[in-house]
């Protein structure tokens, strides 16, 4: 057996992770120290050297991406293809458990999965049901509230209000919500979990044969396992499977989700005889993005504590721009990603331009397009949670199963065939009395007088419509049904009328959606059994939490730093570095929010392999009307400033009208001059040659007697006026 192709690429502590015993293992490391690839290796390790069968393993990945490439990495060590490994996400592989076993779990056999657009409407009408008022009840928060629950373990009937009007609403809300699905046969993404997990609590046979199928688990990404799937692990493991897990606690972003970076801590406490690894040298970013991430994450407190190194080169500084305002920072990223493709410095794949909230991606969009660079955004809105990808499933799920009531809700009236709100009151409210579905409400309504003649003929030709299209499908695969259901639902006319620009890219959706749908890979194990309709439905409903449906060529990859985790890319640009931003307004008040801030800064810098790029614009609108001004983040000043170098492409923009104005303001609020001779700790004496900018974004160029020119942003300089 040769096994150099799977221990040659390790270094030493990495091998002795791969190759460790039975025992429960964690790795410990930081960024791009290898973890992933040690996970890896040793799923190869396992099946290779220790003749494990791929059916016996258990692998568990933070997305559906990372579990596609983890995958295809295992396969191209071994040579061959793996099949039978349960590779996926906690969703994904808990779907797969209560697909397998629904009856047992209390469940219909075609119980539909809710995404979080499906939940949040089905709370905005049982709020409206409950006669909330849904300004004081956002349905978000009640969203959050009732996730928040299952995460922690916690059904609505366990709950008590103790006294609490503002609980005893919110368990009222809960209560219902769970009888909705339970009466529609719907699962949301926290009942997946939580529902999988009391299903192998309760059921001691199911469980013991998963634990004697399962005898290798691993983790990726541990630091952000929440409660509930900490459980999740722990009961699949037993005392018998060791759980081999890889973590970073500096990387730890998703506490507001729940995540807590306690699991790794209390992991040497649950297994015994745990071995730790950690794994010390970083492979890929340059030695100077290294060194920026290192004194960042410096300033959080109560880390494990580790230290990162890399033998790679210095390579090139940090580069950090300040914008004028949100325009002028897209125009320099797309100026800057031209350069570096068109000097052949890297493909556009291995760019990303990474930023706190999505909305931010608009602005980047507008520039890309016009300035004809390809680009892909993940997350935002992402393909399948687009609307009319989303009224395009409904028509399949609904001609699938007319029990489906939130497909029902959504595309009665898509496109507008005359059936009103005041039509679906009366519906809603047969059903709900009756303890029906909406379809039989419907057929039931439709044939007594409760409705006017005009609206009951509407909705018995919308009927009449879906079970043709029910019928129409029966014998066509999976592409051709969707191609067949988004023309003759009306879906393709009514968007096609509309003429405008964003009509046409509806209509190119709805287009790449057959495209999708055709190169679908059923080939996975954990749509096993599935019919490729429901395998794609499913697929649909777990993906609409992250990429996009299709593969682009060579494209700009656009995401918030929450999904860029796990990534790596040869140029990164972190955006919209400011106060308020990024952090957060919401964070500032928080200590330990800020630190998850920190944290969430750092996974970005270290997605950098050889160039990283801040940029921060002094005014930014947002919301469409107001601008903002800014100052600069505070990540920013916690960087050591001789690693940073700001950069000012004059030549690019014009200098602002008001730059003058400026720069006499500026010269008020601080009293220093062009032409002052200054003081800084590190750099020395130097002369102020130009200054802009005002208050906390001021800045000065200073050319140092030793170091040369440099741009410093004043509030962080400390740069004493010399006489
Ligand atoms: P993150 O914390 O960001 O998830 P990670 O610890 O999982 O990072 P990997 O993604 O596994 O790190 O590895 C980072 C990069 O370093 C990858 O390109 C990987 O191929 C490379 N790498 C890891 N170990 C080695 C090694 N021993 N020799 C050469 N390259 C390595
Ligand atoms: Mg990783």
């Amino acid at each position: 057996m040769d096994v150099t192709p799977i221990l040659d690429p390790l270094n030493d502590a990495q091998r002795a992770a791969v190759t460790s015993g039975n025992a429960p293992a964690l790795v410990v490391a930081g960024a791009g120290s290898g973890k992933t690839r040690v996970l890896v290796h040793r799923i190869a390790w396992l099946c290779e050297v220790e003749s494990v069968s791929p059916f016996s393993l258990l692998a568990v990945t933070f997305t559906n991406k990372a579990a596609a490439e983890m995958r295809a990495r295992v396969e191209s060590l071994l040579n061959h293809a793996v099949g039978g490994m349960w590779i996926g996400t906690f969703h994904g592989i808990s779907h797969r458990l209560l697909r397998t076993h629904w009856q047992e779990a209390g469940l219909r056999e075609n119980f539909q999965v809710l995404d979080s657009d499906d939940q949040l409407r089905l709370v905005k009408r049982i709020i409206q049901d409950l006669g909330l008022d849904d300004s004081k009840w956002p349905p978000k928060q009640v969203c959050g509230y009732i996730n928040a629950r299952k995460e922690e373990g916690l059904r609505s009937g366990r709950l008590q209000d103790q006294g609490d009007r503002t609980a005893r609403q919110l368990i009222r809300a809960y209560v219902a919500y769970e009888q909705e699905c339970e009466r529609t046969g719907s699962v949301d993404f926290a009942e997946l979990l939580l529902r999988s997990l009391e299903l192998l609590q309760k059921n001691a046979e199911i469980l013991a044969h998963y634990r004697e199928k399962f005898r290798h688990i691993l983790v990726d990404e541990f630091q952000d396992t929440n409660a509930i799937q900490y459980a999740w692990l722990k009961t699949f493991a037993g005392k018998e499977n060791p759980v081999f897990a890889v973590g970073d606690d500096d990387q730890s972003i998703y506490g507001w989700r729940g995540a807590r970076i306690e699991n790794l801590q209390n992991f040497e406490r649950d297994y015994k005889n745990t071995q730790v690894f950690r794994l010390e040298q970083n492979y890929r970013s340059t030695n100077t993005i290294l060194s920026v991430a290192n004194s960042l994450i410096d300033n959080n407190r109560g880390r494990m504590g580790k230290r990162l190194w890399t033998d790679g080169a210095a390579g090139e500084p940090v580069h950090l721009y300040a914008a004028f305002n949100e325009q002028d920072e897209a125009r320099f990223v797309a100026d800057r990603i031209k350069r570096w493709v068109e000097a052949g410095k890297t493909r556009r794949d291995d760019i990303a331009v990474l930023y706190r909230s999505n909305a931010q991606s608009r602005v980047f969009e507008e520039v890309f397009i016009s300035q004809g660079i390809p680009y892909r955004v993940y997350g935002g809105l992402r393909f399948f949670e687009r609307a009319e990808i989303r009224d395009a499933l409904a028509y399949l799920r609904l001609a699938k199963n007319p029990d489906d009531d939130p497909s029902f809700e959504r595309i009665v009236n898509v496109p507008p065939r005359g059936i009103g709100q005041r039509t679906m009151a009366r519906v809603r409210e047969v059903a709900v009395r009756s303890r029906i579905t909406l379809w039989k409400a419907a057929e039931n309504i439709q044939q007594s007088d409760l409705l006017a003649a005009r609206a009951a003929n509407a909705l018995q030709q919308f009927l009449q419509l879906m079970r043709a299209l029910e019928q129409d499908i029966q014998d066509l695969d999976l592409a051709a049904q969707i191609d067949h259901i988004i023309q003759a639902s009306g879906l393709m006319r009514h968007h096609g009328r509309e003429g405008n620009e964003k009509a046409e890219s509806r209509v190119e959706n709805l287009q790449e959606l057959v495209v999708t749908a055709r190169g679908f890979d059923l080939d996975n194990e954990l749509y096993a059994d599935m019919q490729p309709v429901d395998a794609f439905l499913v697929h649909a409903a777990l993906e609409a939490g992250e990429g996009q449906g299709a593969q682009w060529d060579d494209c700009v990859q656009l995401m918030t730093l929450h999904a860029a985790k796990g990534l790596e890319f040869v140029l990164v640009f972190i955006v919209g570095l400011e106060e308020g931003l990024f952090p957060t307004g919401m964070s500032l008040e928080e200590p330990g929010r800020l630190e998850e801030e920190r944290r969430l800064c750092y996974v970005g810098i270290t997605r950098a392999c050889q160039q990283l790029v801040f940029t921060y614009a002094e005014s930014r609108r947002r919301y469409g009307t107001d601008s903002y001004y800014n100052s600069p983040s505070r990540f920013i000043g916690e960087m050591p400033p001789e690693l940073v170098t700001e950069v000012r492409p004059r030549a690019m923009i014009a200098t602002p009208v008001h730059h003058n104005l400026k720069t006499s303001l500026f010269a008020q609020d601080t009293g220093i001059r062009v032409g002052d001779s200054v003081m800084h700790a590190k750099f020395g004496k130097g002369v102020v040659l130009d200054c802009e900018g005002a208050g906390t974004s001021a800045r000065v160029q200073v050319n140092f007697e030793q170091k040369g020119s440099k741009w410093l942003v004043l509030a962080y300089a400390n740069l004493a006026k010399l006489a």
